[in-house]
């Protein structure tokens, strides 16, 4: 496996994979991997000639008085669990070369960005596009793997590949969930004990969800009123969203039909929380 830490070097090396026929998959992270991120590596294996993933905790991406500090890193952790899962290239960009003095550009994807965590995190979703748009132009790969654990970053991404014709497949892999439910996330480290058994009212939101929809439940108020009381049991959480929206648009609906996502965000402790599901007739969240 090889790490490059040059934006010169990733770029040549991918040309020369090109150049040479093999297809390359990228799996854009921000380090502490856990097995959300090596599952994605697993598609992204089976799909590619060559896997590459990129780590870089991403200034732009957070705002002031979020935790870009305080992030948790583990390099050579990272190195050791993307080696056996069989990646090809581990890309880690100094920040400097990805921002250099001067920088001004910006990648903005409108109306998708208003709603869910674009609406407590306003610099988010720019930050994200602007980097994934970076990296895609790096890296050169011909297909980008994302989780669906974070659904709005995922639909944000592939609207901006369309819109700006970028000729990526993007794939969006299932959450990959703690046995006791809990998504799988580099911020779960940041739980103590109380708050990690806090933090199960999130998958308890979607299954009560899930359980009221097949009971013939179809009013948003009804089913974001019981998921409040469930969270709201919980010590230490503070609800910041829980909308049930279009899986397409993310605007909200007024009764839920064929396929309505169900996304939030809980705050438990100082740990922002986000979980989600498609609610559909006869398929378990
Ligand atoms: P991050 O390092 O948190 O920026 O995440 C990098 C990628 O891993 C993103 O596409 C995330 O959606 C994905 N990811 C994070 N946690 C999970 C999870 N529990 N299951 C599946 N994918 C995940």
């Amino acid at each position: 496996m090889q790490v490059i830490k040059s934006i010169d070097q990733m770029q040549e090396t991918s040309d020369l994979l090109r150049m040479k026929g093999k297809t390359i998959a990228l799996v854009p992270t921000m380090g502490f991997l856990h097995e959300g991120h090596l599952e994605l590596m697993r598609v992204g294996k089976r799909h590619a000639d060559q896997l590459i993933i990129s780590i870089f905790v991403n200034p732009r991406q957070f705002g002031p008085s979020e935790d870009f500090d305080d992030y948790p890193r583990n390099f050579e952790g990272d190195l050791e669990k993307a080696g056996r899962a069989g990646v090809d290239i581990v890309f880690v960009p100094p920040a400097e070369e990805m921002y250099p003095f001067g920088f001004q550009t910006s990648v903005l994807v409108k109306d998708l960005a208003d709603h869910l965590c674009g609406l407590t995190r306003p610099a988010f979703f720019g930050g994200v596009t602007t980097v994934v748009s970076k990296l895609f132009n790096i890296v050169r790969p011909h297909m980008a793997i994302f989780g669906q654990k974070d659904y709005q970053q995922l639909t944000i991404v592939t609207r901006m590949v369309m819109d700006l014709n970028m000729d990526i497949r993007i794939f969006g892999v299932p959450t990959v969930r703690e046995p006791d439910g809990l998504a799988m996330s580099s911020r779960n480290g940041y739980l103590d004990p109380d708050e990690r058994i806090s933090a199960l009212c999130l998958k308890k939101s979607l299954d009560l969800a899930g359980e009221m929809f097949a009971s013939g439940e179809r009013t948003p108020k009804a089913i974001i009123g019981a998921i409040a009381a469930c969270i709201e049991e919980h010590p230490f959480t503070r609800i910041d969203y829980v909308n049930l929206c279009d899986p397409v648009t993310l605007e909200d609906v007024d009764v839920l039909g064929e396929e309505t996502l169900l996304a939030l965000a809980v705050w438990v402790g100082k740990t922002r929380l986000i979980d989600n599901c498609l609610i559909r007739e006869n398929i378990p969240c």
